[in-house]
């Protein structure tokens, strides 16, 4: 279902004409504008919106679909107003469904070449040849950011690139793609992580091979918003839409197996306090019976012929000590435990997986995640694993 194919380059240019200075407004606690204050300072600037989309105008001769984010509906009327009435669409919340439907067809099949709008088509609108994307519209958000630009990342034939320019100052800078993480190291660059939940291309930081394949990335949770629901309607256009739960890195909740950020001290759905992991560290170290080793990779190696097979799982150490677990895939039980460990994490949780043989993780084993440690505690005769901690950030060095 979900596209694996490269997307369009984005080309962000800085406005060269004008720009508004939305900065000049207070905030509410979502770092919005009221839209009130909007249209008192857009109403100022008539000749700044009119300067804006001569620009656009220009830059659009060599593009075929362009689209406009407007900040209010009275903005999106004032710059349809600017632009070739027959070649131009208005959609705002009030357009009724069938308008909007017939508009949005007549648009993909070029008839139209622009499309104003008010944040409506920001999720749930596919349009490949969205070529232009220009945005007159504040906003705070990464994640709406992302979903703006993201209309214009689909590939089409013939389609080099989609050129997105921001005339309202927001600062968010598309190759520094999650605002306020630093750079993680100096080989990284933005990658396009695709969410297995929700099919949004997320914008990370990470790394490829020379094949320009994504290898590991930094992303935490999908930025994707997802649609308020059909059905409240008129109601719906108000909701605040809501940000994709789909986390690939995650700490998994030890009371009710809920995921939450890496760094949660709560889980945010039972509300019950999460173990620190360099609590885990600090008191396994102390212990004579525990061993914890900084786990620079794994192996793994089949073992017993009975028709699932068991799978035993090398932990390496980074000065050479090993600990190893095997799971046992006939039996349910074991087999649920490693899909949460190691099938959910599958490709840097690019691609969950449920594993049903072990033959059938053999095969693709280069893509299994290793943890960053692995606690494990005597039992007379071998060290018998506790806990693997993956996705781990904390005060103890990871392996080199
Ligand atoms: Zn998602
Ligand atoms: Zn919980």
């Amino acid at each position: 279902m979900i596209n694996r194919g490269f997307l369009t380059r984005p080309e962000l240019v800085n406005a060269a004409v004008a720009q508004y200075d939305f900065l000049a407004l207070s905030q509410d606690r979502f770092g919005e504008y009221a839209e009130k204050d909007v249209n008192q300072l857009l109403s100022k600037h008539q000749r700044v919106t009119r300067a804006i989309i001569e620009q656009v105008m220009e830059l659009a001769a060599e593009r075929e679909g362009v689209m406009i984010f407007a900040a209010t509906v009275d903005h999106a009327r004032e710059i349809a107003g600017y632009l070739p009435e027959h070649q131009t669409a208005l959609i705002t919340g009030a357009t009724d469904l069938n308008d909007r439907a017939l508009l949005i067809q007549r648009f993909k099949q070029r008839q139209l070449k622009y499309l104003v709008n008010v944040s409506v088509l920001t999720t749930g609108f596919d349009a490949p040849l969205v070529d232009f994307i220009a945005i007159l519209r504040p906003t705070q958000s990464v994640s709406l950011y992302q979903q703006i630009v993201g209309r214009g990342l689909r590939l089409d034939e013939g389609k080099q690139d989609c050129l997105v320019i921001d005339y309202a100052g927001n600062h968010v800078n598309l190759h520094h793609p999650e605002v306020g993480e630093p750079k993680p190291n100096s080989d990284s660059e933005p990658v396009q992580v695709f969410c297995p939940g929700c099919g949004f291309a997320n914008i990370f930081w990470g790394k490829t091979d020379s094949d320009g394949r994504v290898v590991e990335h930094y992303g935490r949770r999908c930025q994707g918003l997802l649609e308020p629901a059909e059905e409240s309607g008129a109601e719906a256009e108000s909701e605040r839409p809501e940000q994709c739960d789909y986390r690939f890195r995650f700490k998994e909740c030890p009371h009710c197996g809920g995921e939450n950020d890496i760094a949660a001290r709560k889980c945010h759905q039972c509300q019950q306090a999460i173990i620190d992991p360099d609590d885990q560290l600090k008191d396994a170290l102390k212990l004579k019976d525990a061993m914890v080793i900084r786990c620079a990779g794994i192996t793994l190696s089949a073992f017993n012929s009975n028709s699932d097979g068991k799978l035993k799982i090398t932990y390496h150490g980074e000065d050479g000590e090993e600990l190893s677990e095997s799971f046992d895939f006939s039996k349910p039980a074991q087999r649920h435990v490693f899909n949460k460990l190691f099938g959910r994490r599958f490709a840097n949780s690019q691609a969950p997986k449920v594993f049903s043989s072990a033959d059938e993780v053999l095969e693709i084993q280069a893509l299994l995640p290793a943890p960053d440690f692995v606690i494990a505690r005597n039992q007379k005769h071998y060290w018998q694993v506790q806990e693997r901690i993956f996705d781990y950030q904390g005060n103890y060095r990871k392996a080199y």
